[in-house]
């Protein structure tokens, strides 16, 4: 097949690493509908979807591209994190010149309640700024790859909580708690006490699994520093759940 052959009779490409993109492949493989899931391949020891999966980068959009016309994919779906932002560049420019539908797969964003303490923040640098304080004692759940970001702040000390190890330089007065959600309310009200946390930072992820630390930062006047989602590129197709991309996706297929 020769470049921009497309047929798309081949599998829904689900690019993944979300609870969201296993649930969908589990759903596809179940309706036998054909499907790859791809991951980053950047955390230890993933949870695997269900069905055939690629491990790595594709190499940039030109590739995803290319990847996409020879495995003759019959769609796309954008079910990363919402903060990988580049993936989802690559995704909505690899796809705009092939006639196959792109959806993106988010989950809902996390919204305050009127007792909560939230300031939001357009980005990781801002929450950095927001938190630069006078001995706070801070949990950041950012994730490894933005604690960088707050290395500079040596007044404050910083409960980090990540799935695998920070690579990047870490603040002074810190501790590591490593561990992977999902987390309950009493774990979460115990660990904000126990640490005695002034604020708590995060991005709007979304989503049940770690939903439970605002809940306990409500509870215990916690003040939340909250980094908003960045935007989607222009012409995806936004879906909210597995159960409205799967609707979109059979009736593509009904329809060929
Ligand atoms: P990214 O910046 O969007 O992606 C960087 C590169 O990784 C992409 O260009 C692509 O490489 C590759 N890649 C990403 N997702 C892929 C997938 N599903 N399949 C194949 N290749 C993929 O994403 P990121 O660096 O992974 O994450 C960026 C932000 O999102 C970070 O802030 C991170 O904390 C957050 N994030 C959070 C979670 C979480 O569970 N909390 C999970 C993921 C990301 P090529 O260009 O070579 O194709």
């Amino acid at each position: 097949m020769t470049d921009g052959d497309v047929h798309a009779g081949g599998p829904v490409l689900v690019l993944g690493g979300t609870a969201e993109a296993r649930d969908l492949a589990a759903e596809l493989h179940a309706r036998s509908i054909p499907c790859v899931s791809s991951l980053a391949g950047r955390v230890q020891n993933p949870k695997l979807p269900v069905g055939d999966v690629r491990i790595g980068g594709f190499g940039g959009a030109g590739a995803l591209r290319q990847w996409i016309v020879s495995h003759d994919c019959r769609a796309v779906v954008d079910a990363t994190h919402p903060f990988a932002q580049q993936i989802s560049r690559n995704a909505g420019a690899a796809v705009a010149s092939l006639s196959i539908p792109l959806f993106a797969l988010r989950r809902p964003e996390w919204t305050p309640a009127v007792e909560d303490r939230w300031t939001t923040v357009a980005d990781i640098g801002a929450a950095a700024d927001a938190v630069h304080g006078d001995g706070q004692r801070i949990f950041l759940t950012t994730g490894r790859q933005d604690v960088a970001a707050f290395a500079a702040n040596s007044t404050d000390w910083f409960l980090i909580r990540v799935v695998d190890p920070p690579t990047g330089d870490l603040p002074p007065r810190h501790e590591i708690v490593r561990s992977r959600g999902p987390y309950d309310l009493e774990s979460e009200r115990t660990l904000l006490r126990d640490n005695d946390i002034d604020v708590l930072v995060t991005k709007n992820s979304g989503g049940p699994h770690t939903h439970a630390k605002l809940v306990a930062a409500r509870e215990l006047g916690v003040d939340v520093v909250m980094v908003a989602r960045p935007a989607l590129p222009v012409g995806m197709v936004i879906v909210d759940s597995v159960d409205a991309v799967l609707s979109l996706l059979t009736a593509r297929i009904a329809a060929r």
